[in-house]
């Protein structure tokens, strides 16, 4: 893609700071360092999201990411967590229309990164939770 930047990224167009490469992925630190070592995985290959991968790549670009990971983690004693974030669309925050994975290292719980999950459970049913079960099991596949 041309006009991507992660594809000019790949191809050596635009400058990174990379901690990985190989045939598959390239993996270099996001330039807004949400946490010290804020790094992103992507795959060589573009696809806008996780709606596109076939299982091949994804076992390829999956297969990667705990080595990396783990790199990360050992880089710092203070990283005590991480979180690995991978956002889809732009009403989940995606901004970048080429795949990738946020590796977001955690050092206490005030850093500067923050996730929230509301608690909706007493809102449904099981007979809700069947109906929302039943509807995905149809769809998979498609
Ligand atoms: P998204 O919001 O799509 O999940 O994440 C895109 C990420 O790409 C952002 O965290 C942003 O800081 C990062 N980013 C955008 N442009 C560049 C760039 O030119 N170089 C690097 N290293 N990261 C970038
Ligand atoms: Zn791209």
């Amino acid at each position: 893609m041309k006009d991507c930047i992660f594809c000019k990224i790949v191809r050596g167009e635009i400058p990174s700071y990379t901690v990985y490469e190989d045939d598959v992925v390239k993996a270099f630190l996001d330039i807004s360092q949400g946490t010290p070592g804020h790094t992103l995985l992507i795959p060589k290959k573009h696809i806008a999201n996780i709606f596109e991968y076939d299982e091949e790549l994804a076992s390829e670009v999956f297969a990667r990411i705990p080595k990396v990971a783990r790199a990360i983690k050992a880089s710092n004693p203070d990283i005590k967590g991480m979180n690995i974030v991978n956002n889809n669309g732009q009403i989940a925050y995606q901004s970048v229309f080429h795949s990738h994975f946020h590796l977001v290292p955690r050092y206490t719980t005030h850093d500067d990164f923050a996730m929230i999950f509301k608690d909706n459970s007493n809102k449904y049913t099981a007979d809700d939770l069947k109906k929302v079960q039943q509807s995905i099991v149809d769809h998979m596949g498609d």
